[in-house]
């Protein structure tokens, strides 16, 4: 049984901070003030922080922040094919934003023109709508979630968190 629990950010201070025990040696930590991710691989010098580091965008790499625990902080990434996206997004640092994009349903006639790669006859159900792109300031995650239904999600489509961390949300039903 996973024992979930919120917690205190060391990020920003928020008790906000979903807690998620995945294993005996594996937590995953969601704040959901400031919208920061870690989990208890994202330690210095860990393989799986430099394999992160190699894909992560320059301003994810910028923005990482250590706790004094030694755990590498960084900015979520949702990817939620039918209801859309969450991430950072900016020049820099001190100038960005949380970029919400919406995912729209494909219609029966258009579908074609979306093929899956590698599948025959198989096409994408929902594109991300670009005008949809709503941002967010930091401290607004939440509403940046919120923006794109993440909340409504029903339990069997959990939404996936993609950079640092593999965590689903919090569960509407666990008990209190
Ligand atoms: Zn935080």
């Amino acid at each position: 049984m996973p024992k979930d629990q919120l917690t205190i950010c060391p990020r920003c201070g928020s008790d906000a901070c979903y807690e998620q025990e995945l294993g005996t040696e594996y937590t995953i930590h969601q704040c959901y003030g400031c919208g920061f991710t870690t989990n208890t691989l994202m330690t210095s010098d860990s393989e799986f922080l430099e394999e992160q580091l190699e894909v992560l965008p320059e301003l994810y790499k910028d923005l990482i922040f250590q706790d004094k625990k030694g755990y590498h902080w960084m900015p979520s990434a949702i990817n939620n094919p039918k209801q859309g996206m969450v991430f950072a997004d900016g020049k820099n640092i001190k100038e960005w934003k949380w970029s919400a994009i919406k995912a729209l349903p494909i219609s029966e006639t258009e579908k074609t023109n979306f093929p899956i790669p590698g599948k025959e006859e198989e096409y994408y159900e929902y594109k991300m709508d670009m005008k949809s792109l709503k941002k967010f300031s930091e401290r607004d995650f939440m509403d940046a979630l919120d923006y794109i239904g993440a909340f409504d999600t029903p339990k069997e489509q959990e939404p996936v968190i993609g950079i640092g961390s593999s965590g689903s949300y919090p569960s509407e039903s666990s008990e209190k």
